[in-house]
């Protein structure tokens, strides 16, 4: 079928995936042609309840009948300060005991920008630090500052067990990235030491990496020893998707700031900056993003915060990605091509990767990945009507974020289609 209206689009983004969306319900979309897609994109991890909840409308529905205002900019309304109460009864008691929350946004980049200004303004300092691999969208805002020898310039190592930057992986390879930011930041000293330092507790876009939660609790000692304000970027792991509430829960970590987007916009578009008080209260007039005040957003993610909260959608993640994880483990074992499965709760990744590739025999590492291949799963998958994701270095990461809200039954549809478009491509 044509696509209506398509041409005039720039699409960055699935912009091959031919699906007109015209309805969508839970894990399901319904293309304009009949067929029915598991969606496993779930923009980008931000339907933490799938498409259309019954209780996302309502709440929707609610301000809409109610003549509220859809939109106010820093006026305390009814609506945000129920959103603000449910944000706080999920938060980790240590860090909301002594927090503050900010509206910005509406995106993930805008509060990501919006937390870079506020730990500027805290510690007279600028830049944040980054980690290879990371991904805060906002390739100038959260990016490193200034020149060589400047520690604001360097993006740190990022631990992970199968392309370990230091070749051992593990325990030993996640102490070694530590301490190569130690001495990052010592070499710096205190004149070119960073504002903040960003971390995500489980890298999406990067390729679905989770950090060690020993490696998260040494960040916490090395920035907390040079008063470098840790910010915990859970714009894709917060709200149940990684198996706990905030992905910071799974190593104890008590960050300076958290920054919040995606599914705590219950599917519209919310983001919010959490923060430790003495860090700042803001100024009037500091730049947070005119759509900071959206009613709807905050009563959608009011009520999928507390739907999350109530029916124990964490857990439910943890033991479903526990399960998924653990078939696709046995699919790839016999399977050269697939270098590596992972993941934390609803977030999963299956690593394509070439064993046959330039520099594959003669390097001691990991094959080189295979996006190509990455890429033709992807198309297998949607064949077979199941929409993912790609991500990862090269794009060779497959990349599912299903709904919190997945049945059984609806894991095991998704991972047959998955197990069926991967033996297909790779026989
Ligand atoms: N941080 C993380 C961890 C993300 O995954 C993303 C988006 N994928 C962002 C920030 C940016 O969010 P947005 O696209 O809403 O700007």
């Amino acid at each position: 079928m044509r696509r209506p209206l398509r041409e005039p689009v720039a699409r960055t983004y699935a912009s091959s995936l031919p699906v007109v969306p015209v309805r969508a319900r839970g894990l399901t979309i319904e293309g304009a042609d009949g067929r029915r897609y598991l969606d496993c994109l779930s923009g980008g991890g931000s339907l933490a309840l799938g498409h259309n909840h019954p209780v996302v409308l309502e709440a929707i529905g609610k301000v809409l009948d109610s003549g509220a205002p859809l939109h106010v900019m820093d006026l305390a309304t009814p609506v945000e300060d129920a959103f603000v109460a449910e944000l706080f009864a999920t938060l980790p008691p240590a860090f909301a005991a002594r927090a503050r929350v900010r509206f910005c946004g509406p995106t993930g980049a805008d509060a990501v920008a919006a937390a870079q200004k506020l730990v500027r303004r805290a510690t007279g300092r600028s830049g944040l630090l980054t980690f290879t691999g990371a991904d805060h969208g906002a390739p100038e805002g959260a990016r490193a500052a200034s020149g060589a020898g400047d520690a604001r310039a360097t993006r740190l190592p990022y631990p992970q067990d199968y392309r370990c930057p230091f070749g051992v992986g593990g325990p030993e390879g996640a102490e070694l990235a530590a301490r190569w930011t130690e001495s990052v930041l010592d070499d710096a000293g205190p004149g070119a030491l960073p504002a903040g330092l960003v971390v995500e507790p489980v890298q999406g876009e990067g390729g679905v990496i989770p950090a060690p939660d020993a490696w998260l609790r040494r960040l916490r000692e090395i920035t907390e020893a040079r008063a470098i304000p840790l910010i915990a970027d859970e714009v894709q792991t917060g709200v149940g998707r990684t198996g706990a509430f905030w992905a910071v829960e799974h190593s104890g970590v008590v960050p300076d700031v958290m920054v919040l987007s995606k599914a705590v916009g219950g599917s519209l578009p919310l983001a919010v900056v959490v923060h430790r008080e003495d860090l700042g209260t803001g100024e009037p007039g500091a730049r947070a993003g005119a759509f900071r005040g959206n009613q709807l957003a905050m009563a959608a993610g009011a009520a999928t915060l507390a739907h999350v909260r109530r029916h124990r959608l964490a857990e439910r993640a943890a033991a479903l990605g526990t399960r998924m994880l653990a078939r696709l483990r046995a699919l790839a074992a016999d399977q050269p091509q697939i270098g590596e499965v992972r993941g934390r709760g609803l977030m999963i990744g299956v690593e394509l990767v070439d064993p046959d590739g330039a520099g594959a025999a003669a390097s001691a590492g990991p094959p080189p990945p295979a996006p190509r291949l990455a890429a033709a799963v992807q198309r297998a998958c949607l064949d077979r009507g199941l929409i993912v994701d790609l991500g990862g270095r090269r794009s060779g990461v497959v990349r599912l974020l299903p709904p919190l809200t997945l049945t059984d039954d609806q894991a095991d549809a998704v991972l047959d289609r998955l197990s069926e478009a991967l033996t297909c491509v790779l026989a």
